[in-house]
């Protein structure tokens, strides 16, 4: 197994490698953010231990860079005490997991063992079916390079569908993810809501992605349906 470590601070950088080298890694240390993003590109990882703060491209730059290459190597982020910011920044930009700064060899080890059992998984932190895409991090979303202007319910409809491509999605699970238990409204509330989504995600490109399945629910195409889209790319 091999981990990469990049990490500015020369004390730090050593206790990281002579610890992991102990417990039977091979381990390559760099200390930019830029050399960081060289390295992961040109090599293999089983797991990338990266510092927040690094001279060049920092940890958050660092990391997004590479899973918007499809680099799926899990991270371990390093973060500064009580930085819950930190955190959330460096799991939204693709980060697996984070360790505060100051850390037991013994933790870091263990998380570092936890994600490589995990593996290089693809989870990127935009989904994408089609030509639509949504960033659940930032709330937007897009068809084609048209954003799209939705409602709290519409988002969270359509990021849904977006996690569930061509399958049929029965009013029930719908109602279940996106609503909540305590929902008594009315009865066609997902019909009224997947009419609103059409709305803006079909209709004004005369396309329908979003399609009824009578007697069962509703699916979202995601290839197939728009053979004259104008705003489908290659
Ligand atoms: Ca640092």
């Amino acid at each position: 197994m091999r981990v990469l470590v990049v990490e500015d601070e020369v004390r730090m950088a050593a206790l990281i490698r002579r610890g992991l080298e102990e417990d039977g890694y091979a381990v390559d240390v760099v200390a930019t953010g830029t050399d960081g993003i060289w390295q992961a590109e040109e090599f293999t990882y089983d797991a990338i231990v990266l510092d927040v703060m690094l001279p060049g491209a920092d940890g958050f730059e660092v990391c997004r860079r590479l899973r918007e290459e499809g680099r799926w190597a899990p991270i371990l982020m390093l973060t500064a005490r009580d930085a819950v910011d930190d955190r959330i920044r460096g799991l939204d930009a693709g980060a697996d997991d984070y360790l505060t700064k100051p850390f037991s060899f013994g933790e870091l080890a263990a998380r570092v063992r936890a994600l490589i059992r995990r593996g290089a998984v693809d989870r990127p932190t935009v989904l994408r079916v089609g030509v639509l895409s949504l960033d659940p991090a930032s709330r937007r979303a897009w068809r084609g390079d048209d954003e799209l202007v939705l409602s709290t319910k519409e988002f969270a409809l359509l990021e849904l569908f977006l996690r569930h491509p061509d399958q049929v999605l029965s009013r029930t699970m719908i109602l279940e993810h996106v609503w909540d238990f305590a929902y008594d409204g009315v009865s066609n509330i997902i019909d009224q809501y997947v009419s609103y989504l059409r709305r803006k995600v079909d209709k004004p490109y005369g396309s329908e992605m979003l399609e009824t399945v009578r007697g069962a629910g509703y699916r979202l195409r995601a290839t197939g349906s728009t053979p004259a889209d104008p705003t489908a790319g290659p």
